[in-house]
C-alpha cells in the first residue's frame, strides 16, 4: 500500500468520523431546537387508549423531547382534575390532618400551594371554571373566553367569546384520547355544550356522594386520558349558612372524604398508580355567604395542588421560580404571575406531552414544575 493511498484512506476515515459527529450532533439538538409541540410522534397519552389503533408512531419514552421531561414524565398517561367549589384554603388549615386527611395528603405528597389565584376578572364559577378548561383569562379584550356570567345562559363559549376556544377536551380529543366531565351543578351544561364532541361523557348530578361513586366507577373501568370533576358541596353549604362557618367546615370535611375515596381509588388500581396524575384546585375561595367581590382576598385565595407517581412534597413556588407568590395580593396579568387556577388546562397538555391548548394565554410555556 503507498503512502498516498494511505492518506487517501485517512482522509476518508476522517471524513467519515467527521459526518458521523455531525449527524450525531444534529440528532440529540433536533428536538431540542425544533418549536415547541412538535414532536415527532403522538404523545405517550395516545398509548392508554385502547380506542386509538391509529397511531402508530407512538413510542412512549422517545415521543418526548428532552425539553419536556423537566416538566413531563412518559409514564403520564391520564390526568384527573378535581375541583372543589369554593375551597377557602383556611378550611384546610382549620380542619388540620384529623379531620381533612386527604387534603393535608395532598400537601405532603404533592407539588401544592395554598395561595394560588383566581382569574383576575372573576371569583365567580362558571367565569373560573371556563378558565380551567380553556386556559384563558375571562376578558376578550385580551384573548379572555368572555364568561362574566355565572348561570347558563343557554349559549356557548365560542358564541360568548365570539371566536373559536378549544379547551383541555379539545386537545386531549385531537390527540385520540378520551374525555370525561363530572359536575355538581347545571350551569356545567354549558360546558358540555360548547365542547359535545371532545367531551366524550358527561354526567351531572347534584349528589356529590352518588358523583363520587360514578366517579370511582369510571375510574375503575374506564381507560380514560382527562377527567374533570367538579364537588360543590362547600360552595352550597358557605352560600347557605357562610363559609368558615361549622355547617361549609362540615362540607370540607366530607369532600376530603370523596377526594380520599377517589385517591384510594389510584392508590389501589396499578393502572391509575402507574399511569395517572391528580390536580385538585378550586374556583374562588369565599367568607361570609357570598364570593362575588373579585378584590377580597379570601374570595381570590384558593389551594393548587399536584399529585401522584413521580412527585414528592414541594411547594409549588418553590419549585417554580418564575412564578411569584403573591402574598396577600391580587396580580393581574402584567408582570410577576402567580400560579392561577387557570393554568389548569395547559398543566394538562403538559403532563400528557401534548401542544398547548390553541389560543390559551396561561401556562402556554407548559413550564409548571411538579417533579423534583
Ligand atoms: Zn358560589
Amino acid at each position: 500500500m503507498s503512502p498516498l493511498s494511505l492518506r487517501g484512506e485517512s482522509r476518508w476515515r476522517l471524513r467519515a468520523a467527521l459526518i458521523s459527529v455531525a449527524l450525531t450532533v444534529c440528532a440529540v439538538a433536533a428536538p431540542v431546537l425544533a418549536p415547541r409541540g412538535d414532536a415527532p410522534a403522538p404523545p405517550p397519552a395516545v398509548a392508554e387508549q385502547v380506542s386509538a389503533p391509529h397511531h402508530p408512531a407512538a413510542a412512549g419514552d422517545r415521543s418526548v423531547p428532552p425539553a419536556r421531561r423537566a416538566v413531563s414524565r412518559p409514564w403520564v398517561r391520564s390526568v384527573l382534575v378535581v375541583s372543589i367549589d369554593g375551597l377557602n384554603p383556611d378550611a384546610i388549615t382549620a380542619l388540620g390532618p384529623s379531620q381533612a386527611p386527604h387534603l393535608h395528603r395532598l400537601i405532603a405528597e404533592g407539588a401544592a400551594t395554598l395561595n394560588a389565584r383566581t382569574e383576575f376578572e372573576s371569583t365567580q364559577t362558571l367565569p373560573n371554571h371556563t378558565g380551567m378548561v380553556t386556559g384563558r383569562p375571562v376578558s376578550t379584550d385580551i384573548g379572555g373566553h368572555g364568561v362574566t356570567f355565572n348561570e347558563d345562559n343557554g349559549g356557548t363559549v365560542r358564541a360568548t367569546a365570539g371566536e373559536k376556544v378549544r379547551s383541555a377536551f379539545s386537545a386531549v380529543h385531537r390527540a385520540g384520547g378520551r374525555t370525561a366531565l363530572f359536575a355538581s351543578k347545571p350551569k356545567f351544561d354549558f360546558l358540555d355544550r360548547s365542547w359535545p364532541t371532545a367531551i366524550d361523557k358527561y354526567r351531572m348530578e347534584p349528589d356529590n356522594k352518588r358523583l363520587t361513586r360514578l366517579v370511582l366507577r369510571d375510574l375503575r373501568r374506564q381507560r380514560r386520558t382527562f377527567r374533570f370533576v367538579h364537588f360543590s358541596a362547600p360552595d352550597t353549604a358557605g352560600h347557605a349558612s357562610s363559609y368558615m362557618s361549622a355547617d361549609y367546615l362540615e362540607a370540607v370535611r366530607k369532600t376530603d372524604h370523596r377526594l380520599g375515596r377517589l385517591m384510594g381509588a389510584i392508590d389501589e388500581t396499578r393502572r391509575l398508580r402507574r399511569h395517572l396524575l391528580l390536580v385538585v384546585t378550586s374556583d374562588h375561595g369565599g367568607l361570609g355567604t357570598s364570593h362575588a367581590d373579585a378584590t377580597r382576598r379570601y374570595n381570590y385565595t384558593m389551594p393548587f395542588f399536584v399529585w401522584g407517581r413521580g412527585i414528592e412534597g414541594a411547594d409549588l413556588y418553590d419549585l417554580n421560580p418564575q412564578y411569584a407568590d403573591p402574598g396577600a395580593s391580587r396580580p393581574d396579568y402584567a408582570g410577576a404571575q402567580p400560579i392561577r387556577n387557570g393554568m389548569v388546562a395547559n398543566l394538562v397538555t403538559q403532563l400528557l406531552s401534548l401542544k398547548a391548548v390553541p389560543g390559551s394565554r396561561f401556562n402556554t410555556a407548559q413550564d409548571v414544575r411538579v417533579f423534583d
